[in-house]
């Protein structure tokens, strides 16, 4: 690591976003730590695909917290929730989905932080994104800004004047399809990524969850092909609108 060079505390969780918010990081020049959460996730394989992605883009280290989120259920993705599958994209429904996790940004984006004052690291990267996408409440702007002001409240690095954290959320204002443009233009390897909410046992991606359904249109859009597999046979409607 070149002497000087601006840490950042970058929020990997193995999906399109967060690997290309990591691209930009790297690109802005940042030494990079990333962080991932065992959190009561169905499967692993988002986290084998963060550790693939680190290890391939050269973070300084990367880091997998085991949290007990899930524990409290009250999600899709960590209680015995049926994932929804859509049909076609145009069937997303409106609203926050069954998909959010209570809480998740919040905690995710407060280990992140204890490790930024620890590695004296005033920047941390999330791969939020308020556009394709918006029904999370803790992906808009007015949250991270409100994150922000709180992180420096809350640490002593920041109180006796020696770090200001910043959040930076570089996808915020992206369409799915420029965020794989700007990622594909800084090499990311979006075979190493996972998307999937409900993956089939053999680890393939069913196409059918609202995420892959945004992830194909994504690359539809952007005139690329996805280089992940998905269950066969592959949705004729994957990623029409
Ligand atoms: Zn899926």
């Amino acid at each position: 690591m070149a002497v000087n060079k601006k840490k950042a505390v970058v929020l990997l969780s193995g999906g399109l976003d967060s690997a290309t918010a990591l691209a930009v990081a790297l690109k802005e020049g940042y030494s990079c730590y990333s962080l991932s959460f065992l959190y009561g996730q169905r499967h692993r394989l988002e986290l084998n695909a963060a550790e693939r992605v680190a290890k391939a883009m050269g973070v300084e280290r990367h880091m997998v917290l085991d949290i007990g989120l899930g524990c409290l259920g009250g999600s899709a993705l960590t209680d015995r929730i049926e994932v929804p599958k859509y049909e076609e994209m145009r069937t997303l429904p409106e609203g926050i989905p069954s998909t959010y996790v209570p809480a998740r940004n919040t905690v995710f984006l407060a280990y992140a932080l204890a490790w930024a004052e620890v590695l004296r690291a005033p920047d941390i990267f999330i791969g939020v994104n308020a556009v394709d996408y918006s029904g999370y409440p803790d992906c808009r702007p007015e949250y991270i800004g409100a994150f922000e002001s709180m992180a420096n409240l809350a640490i002593k690095a920041a109180v006796e004047g020696s770090l200001l954290i910043r959040i930076h959320t570089p996808l915020m204002h992206l369409t799915k399809a420029e965020i794989i443009r700007t990622g594909s233009e800084l090499g990311v390897d979006y075979s190493l990524t996972h998307s999937c909410y409900d993956p089939q046992p053999n680890g393939l991606a069913c196409g059918q969850c609202a995420s892959c359904r945004l992830r194909l249109k994504g690359f539809q859009e952007a005139g690329l092909i996805d280089p992940i597999p998905y269950a066969n046979p592959r949705p004729p409607s994957a990623g029409r609108r």
